[in-house]
């Protein structure tokens, strides 16, 4: 089959131009500078290839040469927009280096053989591309697991660019029959595919990370920065999960600030947000990085550990005792904050909501025998059904921001 290689170019560039433009306004529309970044390089990328190919030889040899530097500041403007994407600051010398060696290299090396400086030029190229692919690489376990797509195809670029180099092919061809040979068509029609597989996996990328943005967003408490009472359930189930496969015990502890009804009347309602705000604090520094925890109701916080019952009631000591000592003191005077605990602990595979259920009985306890402590479940519900049965006609009020069966609901 015979393609036309300048038609190629052009239809190449028309589709950079047209992607780069649409990158462009969707990182405008939804302010995301890195889809500036990346439609901005497709852009330049895009004119750097098709002046040239539209002006054949009519151009200068100073405007082509400017001309081809554009283009190797588009492939670094593409590495750049990767670490961009990642929240890493742009490379302003790595962007222009790409340029600056072609333009040596242009400057020293003598225009033939052709080859040996496409050599160069494609070296340029398949160093951004590699670039590129070791940025999304090394974030690939923040956020995404589909990273491995936006790995191969910067590097099947760099890969393709090279691969008559790496056959020696290029360097063997004298320039007549290279400007005619397959590679160029080869070089054309990968250009338009990698454009148009690296658009597909920036809009991938941007996309994934905006769900988990969202997600993030809704398990989270704004207030506190804990868990919500959604999250917290997730996460759990998740935990709970993973140690009854390893057969290991977990402990559940509920915390329920006492008389904070009194608090918020006394000081105000921001003060008691700020106390709220304490408390997740001291909770987070003083669990363990496996344990998790989350505000379960409006003044109620709940954590989930994987340890014994007895490492478990050590800890919800420490959250007690580091709370009492807080020693908050407002305008109108010192703010005594306590806090109850309920603490349930379970064999591996014990529900979350058997766990709850078991420690939120001991939690009531806890208060009726004069808060500010810690009480732990004696008995630990076989099932919900079975507690429900037991408890069924039992006058007890459900406090608020528990029900037992309300968790993940
Ligand atoms: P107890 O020791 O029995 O737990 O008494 P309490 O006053 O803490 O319990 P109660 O359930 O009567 O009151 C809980 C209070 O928590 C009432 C509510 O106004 C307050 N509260 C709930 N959410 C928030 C919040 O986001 N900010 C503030 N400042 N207060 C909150
Ligand atoms: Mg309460
Ligand atoms: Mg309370």
């Amino acid at each position: 089959m015979l393609l036309d290689t300048r038609t190629l170019y052009l239809v190449a560039a028309m589709v950079a131009a047209m992607l780069g433009a649409m990158l462009l306004l969707f990182g405008k529309q939804e302010s995301i500078p890195a889809l500036k970044w990346w439609g901005s390089a497709y852009l330049l990328g895009a004119a750097s290839v098709a002046i040239p190919t539209l002006a054949s030889n009519a151009l200068g040899e100073w405007p082509a040469l400017a001309l081809n530097a554009a283009g190797y500041a588009a492939c670094g403007m593409v590495w750049n927009a990767s670490r961009v994407f990642h929240g890493r600051r742009t490379n302003l010398p790595g962007l222009f280096f790409g340029a600056f060696a072609w333009i040596a290299t242009v400057m020293t090396l003598p225009a033939e053989p052709a080859a040996l400086r496409l050599t160069i030029g494609a070296g340029i190229v398949a160093i951004y591309a590699a670039l590129t692919a070791t940025q999304l690489w090394s974030d690939r376990r923040r956020t995404l697991q589909k990273r491995w797509l936006a790995v191969a195809v910067p590097m099947l670029h760099g890969f393709v660019l090279m691969l008559p180099i790496l056959l020696g092919y290029l360097l063997l061809q004298d320039d007549e029959k290279f400007s005619g040979s397959i590679w160029t068509t080869i070089f054309a029609i990968e250009l338009v595919l990698y454009a148009v597989g690296t658009v597909f996996i920036i809009f991938m990328l941007v996309s994934e990370r905006t769900v988990t943005a969202n997600r993030t967003l809704a398990s989270i408490d704004p207030l506190t920065g804990v868990f919500n009472r959604r999250g917290f359930a997730e996460a759990t189930s998740r935990v709970i999960e993973r140690e009854a496969c390893a057969g290991r015990p977990i402990t559940m502890l509920i915390f329920d600030l006492d008389h904070f009804k009194l608090i918020n009347d006394r000081f105000g309602h921001p003060a008691g947000d700020e106390i709220l705000k304490l408390f997740a604090v001291i909770l987070v520094n003083t669990l363990r990085i496996a344990d998790l925890s989350g505000r379960i109701g409006g003044e109620e916080f709940a954590a989930l550990l994987p340890c014994s019952l007895e490492e478990g009631v050590i800890t919800a000591g420490r959250v007690r005792e580091a709370f009492a000592n807080s020693g908050i003191v407002v305008e109108d005077g010192p703010v005594d904050t306590t806090v109850s605990v309920g603490v349930a602990g379970g064999p591996a595979g014990t529900e979350l909501e058997v766990l709850l259920v078991a420690a939120d009985a001991a939690l009531y306890k806890a208060k009726r025998g004069g808060r500010n402590r810690v009480e732990v479940a004696k008995e630990l519900p076989l099932s919900l059904e079975t507690w429900r049965r037991r408890t069924a006609g039992f006058s007890r009020q459900p406090r608020p921001g528990l029900n037992p069966s309300g968790v993940g609901r």
